[in-house]
């Protein structure tokens, strides 16, 4: 171990990025015990209107939410390398290879500049980089309105996605086959409302993917 790293990890050292145990030598990004109860997404997939697949890598619920909800809120941006090297996989196995590049549900310029940065964003470069492919920052989002998750029905939230993304204009996503990725689905609504709008501007093949989504009801 160079010096450097012994020196980090003994002023940072590593935690389990879903429980914050302290992981022992060898042990990397997340402790056995959670990584063998990992809520391994197999549930019935939320509907994604213009897409041509969705892969899901984890439910939304228990530890996995309070991870995710420091990742978002309290600065553990670097959960996204481990976060976005598991959604890598499901993708593999779930949606295949031959996208042309990988692209994104930004949150608005304010938001990101009071949060510091995009979730999922950082999400998308991690799953990029570990697929070999490029970036492109297609999508944008106009000024904020009510947070999606803070309306549970699903036609206030198609209702509340419409009109609040558009392409940007020097994004040529014309003829592309794209992946798009959130980091959680519920609804489906505010995929749909991207996908519509990467269509309108001429991507051939859209499959989305998100890092998690909720338990429905009747899978409890
Ligand atoms: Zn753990």
């Amino acid at each position: 171990m160079r010096a450097l790293d012994w020196l980090l990890d003994l002023l940072y050292p590593p935690k389990c990025v879903i429980c914050r145990r302290l992981l022992a030598r060898g042990e990397q990004d997340i402790c056995p015990d959670c990584f063998e109860s990992l809520p391994n997404f197999e549930g019935e997939k939320p509907r994604v209107g213009g897409a041509e697949g969705l892969s899901v890598t984890l439910f939304y619920e228990g530890a996995v939410r309070e991870s995710f909800l420091r990742f978002k809120f309290s600065g553990r941006d670097f959960y996204a390398d481990v976060y976005g090297n598991w959604m890598a996989g499901r993708i593999r196995d779930e949606l295949g290879r031959g996208f042309d590049g990988v692209c994104w549900v930004p949150v608005s310029k304010k938001r990101r500049k009071s949060r510091g940065y995009d979730q999922s964003e950082l999400l998308a470069k991690r799953v990029a980089k570990e697929l070999s492919l490029p970036t492109c920052a297609a999508l944008q989002k106009h000024a904020e309105r009510n947070p999606q998750s803070q309306l549970k029905d699903a036609a206030l939230r198609q209702a509340n996605a419409s009109g609040a993304f558009s392409v940007r204009p020097d994004a040529d996503v014309s003829g592309k086959t794209l992946l798009l990725i959130d980091d959680i689905v519920t609804t489906g609504a505010t995929l749909s409302e991207c996908c519509r709008m990467l269509r309108q501007a001429g991507a051939k093949h859209i499959y989305c993917a998100a890092f998690a989504s909720p338990r429905k009801e009747k899978e409890r």
